[in-house]
């Protein structure tokens, strides 16, 4: 008897601890998660540097991605026959194969020496179209760039396609900012321009126009590496598409990206390399008196209309 009733009161105090016990537990989770929300709070704060970091790569990440949704959309119409690579007649003085290494985006701390190194060893320059702001960044790279006899070219101040071909007030200004940055670093203006994501976005005629009174040239390419493929790309792959775009092609612009996270092509330039020289090409750089190689845009063809616009892209520009 005596037992039981001890039994029965170990049930009442449990009946009653139960309840509160959970309540505690309630009470100390909201505690936890107040001050949890307090701290994300504070790293999220513009004046902390972490956040600042944080921003920075997630603004790199939008970049990439948009040049890769644009080149796809380039490369898409491609292959349906929309736009065409446009060959001219080369100049007298170029040679009869030649081929322009052209390296865009950069410069950048990890891949721009790398590609330094390898042109070096091969004796071999090549045209560096950067991007003001990142430029702004590296300047010592631009420098290097320049005292090593290659040639550099004006890739806009953003590269946001957004806002740099809103307008002609946007695009006059990021052009004409750049060229400032390239005069300060290297003395030079070498009036060569590589639309981001290629001249088919400056389909606004305005834009052109603007170009031209600008005094710049305009290059497109006709091989690319496709380096910029959303889910990467092998240094095996990198060499067998420049291989096959540039089979029985005169004159080569190929086109390859100077990133950290896109290190394909530095990878396979050694052999890149080997292979023009051993087809007998020679390797040349981008100036405003060579002929240049520009992507022939035609809108497509309407599922509803059955008339095809032609655009105004004709090489000479
Ligand atoms: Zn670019």
């Amino acid at each position: 008897m005596k037992k039981l009733l001890e039994l029965l009161d170990i049930k009442k105090i449990l009946i009653i601890l139960t309840p509160i016990s959970s309540l505690l537990l309630v009470i100390s989770f909201l505690i936890y998660s107040s001050t949890f929300n307090t701290v994300a709070q504070r790293i999220d704060g513009s004046d902390n540097p972490l956040s600042s970091a944080d921003s920075l790569l997630q603004d790199d990440e939008d970049f990439w991605t948009t040049t890769e949704s644009v080149f796809e959309d380039v490369y898409n119409s491609s292959a349906s026959g929309s736009i065409l690579p446009v060959l001219t007649n080369p100049f007298s003085t170029e040679p009869e194969k030649v081929v322009y290494l052209t390296i865009d985006d950069g410069p950048d701390p990890k891949s721009t020496p790398q590609y330094l190194e390898v042109l070096r060893q091969y004796n071999v320059k090549a045209t560096f179209f950067m991007v003001g702001a990142t430029m702004e960044r590296n300047p010592h790279l631009v420098k290097d760039i320049d005292s090593e006899g290659h040639a550099i070219g004006n890739h806009s101040y953003t590269h946001n396609y957004g806002s740099l071909y809103a307008n002609t007030e946007n695009f006059t200004e990021e052009i004409l900012k750049t060229e400032e940055i390239i005069y300060s670093l290297t003395g030079k203006k070498n009036k060569i321009f590589r639309a981001p994501g290629g001249s088919p976005n400056m389909r606004k005629t305005e834009l052109l126009d603007n170009l031209n009174e600008l005094g710049y040239a305009y290059f497109d390419w006709n091989v690319s590496a496709a380096d910029t493929a959303p889910r990467g790309i092998t240094k095996s792959q990198v060499i067998y598409n420049i291989k096959r775009e540039s089979k029985g092609v005169k004159k080569v612009i190929v086109l390859m990206h100077d990133n950290h996270r896109r290190m394909a092509s530095v990878e396979a330039l050694p052999e890149v390399i080997e292979w023009f020289k051993e087809k007998g090409y020679e390797f040349g750089t981008l100036n405003e008196s060579v002929e240049p190689i520009h992507i022939k845009w035609k809108a497509q063809k309407s599922k509803t209309s059955k008339t095809v616009t032609e655009a105004v892209y004709q090489s000479g520009n």
